[in-house]
């Protein structure tokens, strides 16, 4: 597939422009809006989605599982299209479960983490036989109470925190005080209370951090999680058959960043994987990943209601904005806000160029949708892309705020 170099001279490998538009799935944007029922939408794109995954998995070692966190995007025709490709499904709610349950996984393939879980919560995960990540003393005797009452052994894998962290990471997830697993020097305490329990743990999990283009940190954090595990399956006698990696790997959204180089990383997997398996020879290690799989295959499109210039600023008022898309607008864990690659998607290479800030139709200066970028000049009606918004869009963004109408889903190709 032919590169595309947005105005930002941001590279993606994945969508396709011709005579001036925007193609996706195969379809040219105009052909995709038509079958939608309004602006604002997003649409992913399942080769984009299979090529990703099919690539991965030449670059990793065999035997490495892949697992697809739906947190990333729990769209239930992308589950299900998932659900062949990957080894396995994380889920982090009772509804993320059913809808991994609804995607055909075994549910010995499914995990449930989240430092939070009702009693309800964790008896449905016993009864459906998944593995429980549990995150502390409480949710060990819970799911011990729930096991006792429906007569089964629950599945239960041990979320650590340890002390170190994923390093130049979009979010960090262990090390220090943290409310994500329990704390290593813990552990001996909590095998020894599962063990009074009757229970085993069945695997252990360390989800160090997200978005990560860096792959020496991601290699550093890995090798730790593996030194770790290894330590405790010979030092408590653990009978495993998974170690949980996490995953963490990201994906360029901003100028300057660039895809992330999978070669060290896979090099390094390659000897973990040598490593565990002399310590315990039957432990599979386990890769989690959401935005990594699903992120660069979708985009979000609204529509140019107005442009307007105000003091010499140029402003394209769009139909779509923070209420569908909060993580393009800066305001889901970003410090500094950053333009996500945007083009127009029917003038994708329109001569005349102009600085435009792109704004949504939410009464707040938060509903930014791209700050101070070249872009072809663009007229109402015209079309407004995002890109790299195939994860933590339209389940990450609060809908409701300000009752605008709510925007559509799709997957093509
Ligand atoms: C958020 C999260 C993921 C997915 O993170 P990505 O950055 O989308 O890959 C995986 N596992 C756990 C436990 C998470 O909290």
């Amino acid at each position: 597939m032919p590169t595309v170099n947005s105005p930002l001279d941001h590279k993606t490998r994945w969508l396709d422009i011709r005579h001036n538009e925007l193609y996706i799935g195969g379809l040219p944007l105009s052909r995709l809006a038509a079958q939608m029922p309004q602006t604002p939408f997003y649409a992913y794109d399942r080769q984009l989605i299979a090529q990703r995954i099919a690539e991965l998995r030449r670059r990793l070692p065999v035997g490495i599982e892949l697992h697809y966190a739906l947190k990333a995007n729990p769209m239930p025709a992308l589950v299900d299209f998932i659900a062949p490709l990957v080894d396995g499904f994380d889920v982090a709610s009772h509804q993320e479960m059913l809808v991994a349950i609804n995607g055909g996984k075994a549910p010995s393939e499914i995990s449930f983490a989240g430092p939070g879980k009702t009693q309800r919560e964790i008896e449905a995960a016993v009864a459906a036989g998944i593995v429980l990540n549990a995150e502390s003393f409480t949710q060990i005797d819970q799911a011990a109470r729930a096991g006792a009452e429906l007569g089964i052994a629950p599945r239960i894998a041990v979320r650590l925190n340890p002390e170190f962290e994923l390093k130049s990471s979009g979010m960090r997830m262990t090390g220090g005080a943290k409310p994500f697993g329990i704390d290593t020097e813990q552990f001996p305490e909590l095998l020894e209370s599962m063990r009074e329990l009757g229970l085993e743990p069945e695997g252990l999990h360390l989800y160090t951090g997200s978005q990560n283009l860096n792959p020496t940190a991601i290699c550093e954090a890995q090798e730790a999680a593996i030194c770790l595990a290894c330590e405790f399956i010979q030092r408590f006698a653990l009978r495993l058959r998974f170690i949980n990696i996490g995953g963490g790997f990201g994906i360029p959204y901003f100028p300057g960043e660039s895809p992330l180089d999978l070669t060290t990383i896979a090099e390094q997997l390659v000897r973990l994987q040598r490593q565990t398996q002399q310590v315990s020879p039957k432990t599979t290690l386990v890769l989690e990943l959401g935005r990594y799989l699903v992120g660069e295959a979708g985009i979000y499109v609204c529509r140019v209601l107005e442009r307007k210039t105000s003091r010499g600023t140029v402003y394209l008022i769009t139909d779509g904005g923070l209420h569908h898309h909060l993580a393009n607008s800066g305001n889901f864990g970003q410090v500094l806000r950053k333009n996500y690659p945007v083009l127009i998607g029917n003038r994708a290479e329109g001569e005349e160029k102009e600085q435009v800030t792109i704004v949504g139709p939410l009464c707040t200066p938060l509903d930014i949708l791209a700050e101070k970028v070249m872009l072809p000049k663009a007229q109402p009606g015209d079309w407004v892309v995002v890109r790299q918004s195939g994860a933590y869009g339209l389940s990450a963004s609060p809908q409701q705020f300000l009752s605008h109408p709510q925007a559509t889903e799709v997957l093509i190709g």
